[in-house]
Order: structure tokens, then C-alpha cells, then sequence
């Protein structure tokens, strides 16, 4: 297939192009590196470096059979502090590639969206048919692009599917997660093993679970890019298909830290912080419907995703775990 990912030069954008080409699909990566790095794009692989706005110059005449689009503003703090940029960006973005892909008749696409969408749902685990009440501006505009998606599939025969992601963590094919402002818990608890920060703040530990810490469902990144490649071949004509990518398995903070320390037989340091504003207590996917409809389940590991991660950090920073500065 000849294949256009937009946002292939970021974290889960980059693993999906290494994949496509490892199963010899023709790629094109459009992004516009200001969160990606250019030099996540492998090798082969022709880079756009522009704008998404601008997807219907890099889709004229090339015959693309599909798109996969990865690209977004995903930093839920900032989405608060700065709705315009993830209302322009994430919506008004993918409303001119939506209009692209129309124009020059590209057949199908596959969205990466977001378990944000869901909010806070009283009951686990999520399906798709839990009722999507976003509680921050990023996962609100996630759900408004999953929606301008159902009307242009009714509109037009578009074949797309919506991939909803619960917590994606791991590296692949060499590529792993460089965010230029990191959040997430993994890397910042590899960064506080390797020395490259102080401490992992545990964001409160209060909470109504087991031993008080936040539960969330981790995908391997690895996972969730055969989902992509499997929901290129499941997407149909006028059809928008909506599935939760996670594994149905919840771990705590303090079980995620447990397994770094066990993986990297390192110890995480940590302090324990107040509660970060917006963080449900426990967010696990049904994945039933990936299963049916993609023929999806996952098969790596907690521990595998963290030998990963720590791998492709220790690759990349290129000296023995808390011997350097930040890289
Ligand atoms: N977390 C934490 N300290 C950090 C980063 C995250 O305690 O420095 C917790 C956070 O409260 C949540 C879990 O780790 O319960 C996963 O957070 P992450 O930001 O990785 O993903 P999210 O679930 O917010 O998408």
C-alpha cells in the first residue's frame, strides 16, 4: 500500500513507519517537526516537512492508498492553558487533511485517538459505548475529530478507524519516546533511575485504590502499531469504526515503579506529591471490539515495555545509566 503518515516523526507516528516498511508498504511521512525530530524518520522514507494544513500538496497525484494520522498537540496541561493551539492544530489541522484526503480520493484512514476522550467513566473497564465526556481541552478535541470523522465517513465512503489509546509506553524497530516536554510516568521514572532527574513526584497516593495509587491500562508501543497495520485492512467503505487499544490489565503507579526496579534492578527515587488536577483514579480498556474487528490482542508485557523504554533511553543518551547529564 502506499501510505502517508502525518505526525511520523513523533513517538507512536515513527514506530508505525518503521513497521509499514519492515512489511513493505510504499511511506511518506508529513510532519512538521515541532514536537517530532526528523531524524525519527528511517531511512527510505521521504519526509514532508510541513504543515498538516498543507497534506492535500503532499497527496496530488500520488495515487496514496491510505493515511495514517498521528499528528497532534497531546500535552494535557498546555491544552488547558492554550485551547486555541489544540483547537487550531488538532482540529482545524485535521479538517483541512479531512478535506484533502476527499479531494485527491484517498480511500482510507486510520486516526490515532485517545482514551481522554472518555473522561472519567464511573465504570471499568471502558468500551467504546461508554459516554465520551471529556474532562480537558486535548481530549475534547480528540473527540471532535473522531466525530468530523463519523460525518465524513456518512458523507463520502470514506473507510476510517479511530484507534483510542489508554497508556502507550515502549520502544520498537529503534524508535522510542523523545518528547521535548516529558510527562508520562515511565520515561520520568527511567530519567530518575538513570540519575537524569532527582525523583519520580507520585502524584498523590490517596486515592481509592488498592495501595492508593492512580491505575491506568499500558499498551506495548509495539502492540499498537500492528493495530494500525490491521485496521488498514479491517477499515470499510462509509464505515467509521471506533476501537480502544489497551489489554484490559490495570497497574498502579506503585506497581509500574516496582516493575522498573525489577527490570532495571535499579531503585526508582521518589517523593510522593499532591494529586495532579484532572487525573481519574482508574482507566482500563475493554479491547473486545479491536478484537473482533481488527483481529487485535495484545502480547507484550509490562516488564517488556519498561526493558524497552530503558534500552532505547540508554541507546540513545549513549553512556552507562546515571553517569551524564540530560541528553
Ligand atoms: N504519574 C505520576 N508522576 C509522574 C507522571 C505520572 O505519579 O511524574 C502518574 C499519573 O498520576 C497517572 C499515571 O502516572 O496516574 C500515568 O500518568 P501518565 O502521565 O503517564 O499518563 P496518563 O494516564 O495521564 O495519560
Amino acid at each position: 500500500m502506499k501510505t502517508l503518515v502525518v505526525g511520523g516523526a513523533g513517538y507512536i507516528g515513527s514506530v508505525v513507519t518503521r513497521l509499514l516498511l519492515s512489511e513493505g508498504h510504499d511511506v511518506v511521512v508529513l510532519d512538521d517537526c515541532s514536537t517530532g525530530h526528523a531524524d525519527a524518520v528511517p531511512d527510505g522514507v521521504e519526509l514532508a516537512e510541513t504543515d498538516i494544513t498543507n497534506t492535500a500538496d503532499v497527496l496530488a497525484g500520488q495515487g496514496f492508498d491510505a493515511v495514517l494520522h498521528f499528528a497532534a498537540k497531546s500535552l494535557v496541561g498546555e491544552s488547558g492553558t492554550n485551547p486555541s493551539l489544540y483547537w487550531r492544530t488538532n482540529v482545524s489541522g485535521t479538517r483541512a487533511l479531512l478535506d484533502a484526503v476527499t479531494e485527491h480520493e484517498v480511500p482510507t484512514l486510520v486516526f490515532s485517538s485517545t482514551a481522554a476522550t472518555y473522561g472519567e467513566p464511573e465504570v471499568v473497564p471502558i468500551t467504546e459505548d461508554t459516554p465520551a465526556r471529556p474532562t480537558n481541552t486535548y481530549g475534547a478535541t480528540k473527540l471532535a475529530v473522531d466525530m468530523m470523522i463519523t460525518n465524513e465517513c456518512a458523507a463520502t465512503d470514506l473507510a476510517a478507524v479511530s484507534l483510542r489509546y489508554f497508556n502507550v509506553a515502549g520502544a520498537a524497530f529503534g524508535a522510542g519516546e523523545r518528547h521535548r516536554t516529558e510527562t508520562h510516568l515511565i520515561p520520568i521514572a527511567l530519567d530518575a533511575v538513570a540519575g537524569r532527574r532527582d525523583a519520580l513526584s507520585i502524584y498523590g497516593d490517596d486515592w481509592p485504590t488498592p495501595d492508593g495509587t492512580p491505575i491506568r491500562d499500558y499498551v506495548h508501543v509495539a502492540d499498537l502499531a500492528r493495530a494500525h497495520v490491521l485496521a488498514l485492512t479491517a477499515a470499510t467503505p462509509g464505515e467509521h469504526l471506533i476501537c480502544n487499544l489497551g489489554n484490559g490489565n490495570g497497574f498502579s503507579v506503585r506497581e509500574v515503579l516496582a516493575t522498573i526496579e525489577h527490570v532495571t534492578g535499579l531503585p526508582v527515587p521518589v517523593t510522593v506529591g499532591p494529586r495532579r488536577a484532572g487525573d481519574p483514579a482508574r482507566l482500563v480498556a475493554s479491547a473486545e471490539r479491536a478484537a473482533e474487528r481488527l483481529g487485535w490482542a495484545p502480547e507484550l508485557t509490562l516488564a517488556q515495555m519498561v526493558a524497552d523504554a530503558w534500552e532505547f533511553a540508554r541507546a540513545r543518551v549513549g553512556r552507562t545509566p546515571g553517569t551524564g547529564p540530560t541528553s
